[in-house]
C-alpha cells in the first residue's frame, strides 16, 4: 500500500523474547505487545537503554496475552510518557495485572538488594519501575472480547482472535487502511488439555509469527519421561521439584499429574503448588472454567477432578515453603519461575540439586542464560544466592506440556491461509527463527524473512 505503514522490530527479533512490534501508519502509532527482556545479561540490558521512539508518541498498545515478555514493559512505557489504552482480552487483563504487581514487586527487591549489596550505580538503587507504574498500567488496561472487531487509534481495525496458548491469549488481526496485518502473539499447541485449539487465522496482507520451537518436535512419549522419573525418585525416597510457570503452566502440570495418577502410572503422593502468583492464577483459571469460557474445553468442568492430583495441597505459606526444604517423605513440588530465575523455587532447588535422591523436571522453554538453561545444558553446578550449588539430583526435560505450538503445529497452523506478501518470522532463537522461515519457503511457497533487532519495514 502506499502511505507510510511501516512496522518496527523493537523486541522479539533473533531472541525469544522482549516482544514489541510498532506499527506506524499515517494516522497513528500502535505498538503490538509490550514484552520486557528476560535471560541473558546483553539482552536484558535493553530493558534499561532509551527506547527508540518516544512512549508519549504512542497512541495505543495491544497486547495479545499476560506473559512477562509480552505485557511486563507497559510500566516502564507509562513511566517514559504512555497513557493511552492498552487493549487485550478481559481473561489477559486479569493475568496481567497479577503478573505486572508481581514483577513490579520482584524489581523493587532487587533494587534494595543491590542497595543493600552495594553494586548499584545509582544511590539509591532504582528499581526498573515499581508498584506505582504498574498501577497505572493496570488502569490502562482495556478490554476487548476475542471475536469482536473494534477500531481503535487512527481507524485501525482490530480484531483479538483465540490463540489457544494461555486464557486469554489471542493473535491480533489489524486492519490498516486496507492492508492487513496479522501478529500471531504466542500460538498454542493444539493439545492443551484446558484451551481449546488457536481459531484459524483469516487471510492476511503481511504476518508477523512467532517460532520458538520453529526447528523442533514436541514428544508424544514425554508422558512416560514424568511417570518414569515420578515413580523412581519416590522409590528411592526423593523429591521431585518441577519449576513451572506460574501462569497455565501450572495449571497445565497438575492436570498432567491427576491424569497419570488416575491412569495408576505415578503413585499418590502430596503434590504441593508453592508459588503464591501460580494459586492467585489458578483463581483466574477456576472462574474461566466455572463460567464455561468458550476457551475452555466442554469437557472440563468444576465437577471433574481433571486437574486436582488426589493429595494436593495448594497455598503453602512461607513456614510451609521452608518445610518442604526437607519435607522428609517422598512429594512432587510445583514452584515457579519456570526457568529458576526468581521466586521460590530458587530455595528448592538450593536444597534439592546436591542430593542424587532427588529429580527435576523441566516443563517448559529455557531462555539461554537462565538458570533453568544451566541445567538443560547439563551444567555441573549452578550459582544460587550467590554460591555455587552442585547439580547431583537427576534433571529430566518434558517439553511436550509446553504452552507453545512445535513447528509441525505452526506451519499446520499457517497452512490455513493464502500466502501473504511476506512473513516475517520473529520470537525464536535464530536457528528457530530460520528454520521455521525456510519451512514456510519450501512448504508454503511463502516470502519468509527474519527481521533483526530494531529493523523497519514498510508495509
Ligand atoms: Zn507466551
Amino acid at each position: 500500500m502506499g502511505g507510510h505503514t511501516s512496522v518496527t522490530f523493537l523486541g522479539a527479533a533473533r531472541t525469544v523474547t522482549g516482544s514489541k512490534f510498532l506499527v506506524d501508519t499515517d494516522g497513528a502509532r500502535v505498538m503490538v505487545d509490550c514484552g520486557l527482556f528476560q535471560g541473558e545479561r546483553l539482552w536484558r540490558r535493553r530493558n534499561w537503554e532509551q527506547l527508540s521512539v518516544d512512549p508519549a508518541t504512542v497512541d495505543a498498545v495491544v497486547i495479545t496475552h499476560a506473559h512477562l515478555d509480552h505485557s511486563g514493559y507497559l510500566p516502564l512505557l507509562v513511566k517514559n510518557g504512555f497513557s493511552g489504552p492498552a487493549y487485550c482480552t478481559p481473561e489477559t487483563a486479569e493475568l496481567a495485572a497479577i503478573i505486572l504487581r508481581d514483577s513490579a514487586h520482584i524489581a523493587e527487591g532487587d533494587a534494595a538488594h543491590a542497595d543493600a549489596a552495594g553494586y548499584s550505580k545509582h544511590q539509591p538503587a532504582l528499581p526498573l519501575f515499581d508498584s506505582g507504574d504498574a498501577e497505572k498500567a493496570i488502569d490502562l488496561l482495556t478490554t476487548v472480547d476475542h471475536n469482536t472487531p473494534t477500531t481503535i487509534a487512527g481507524g485501525i481495525g482490530l480484531e483479538l482472535r483465540s490463540a489457544g496458548h494461555i486464557l486469554g491469549s489471542a493473535f491480533a488481526e489489524l486492519e490498516l487502511a486496507g492492508h492487513r496485518l496479522l501478529v500471531s502473539g504466542d500460538i498454542g499447541r493444539p493439545g492443551h488439555p484446558l484451551l481449546l485449539p488457536p481459531e484459524t487465522p483469516h487471510a492476511a496482507d503481511t504476518v508477523v509469527v512467532e517460532s520458538t520451537y520453529g526447528n523442533r518436535q514436541h514428544r508424544p512419549e514425554d508422558d512416560d519421561v514424568v511417570a518414569d522419573a515420578i515413580t523412581r525418585t519416590v522409590e528411592r525416597g526423593g523429591v521431585v521439584l518441577m519449576p513451572a510457570f506460574a501462569v497455565d503452566r501450572t495449571f497445565v502440570l497438575l492436570m498432567v499429574l491427576a491424569r497419570l495418577e488416575t491412569e495408576g502410572r505415578i503413585p499418590s503422593v502430596p503434590v504441593y503448588v508453592d508459588s503464591p502468583m501460580a494459586l492467585r492464577a489458578l483463581e483466574v483459571y477456576q472462574r474461566a472454567i466455572a463460567r464455561h469460557d468458550p476457551q475452555v474445553r466442554p469437557e472440563v468442568t468444576m465437577a471433574s477432578t481433571e486437574y486436582r492430583p488426589a493429595r494436593l495441597r495448594l497455598a503453602p505459606g512461607i513456614t510451609e515453603s521452608e518445610k518442604l526444604n526437607r519435607p522428609g517423605k517422598p512429594c512432587i513440588v510445583v514452584s515457579a519461575s519456570g526457568m529458576a530465575t526468581g521466586g521460590r523455587v530458587l530455595h528448592h532447588l538450593k536444597h534439592q540439586l546436591p542430593n542424587p535422591r532427588n529429580s527435576v523436571v523441566l516443563t517448559g522453554y529455557q531462555v539461554p542464560g537462565t538458570r533453568g538453561r544451566a541445567l538443560l545444558d547439563g551444567e555441573k553446578q549452578v550459582k544460587i544466592h550467590g554460591r555455587y550449588i552442585p547439580v547431583r539430583a537427576e534433571i529430566h526435560v518434558a517439553n511436550a506440556y509446553s504452552a507453545h505450538a512445535d513447528a509441525e503445529q505452526m506451519v499446520q497452523w499457517l497452512s490455513a491461509m493464502k500466502p501473504p506478501e511476506t512473513a516475517y518470522v520473529v520470537h525464536g532463537e535464530e536457528d528457530a527463527a530460520r528454520a521455521l522461515a525456510e519451512r514456510l519457503a519450501d512448504e508454503l511457497g511463502w516470502n519468509a524473512v527474519v527481521p533483526r533487532y530494531l529493523e523497519r519495514v514498510r508495509l
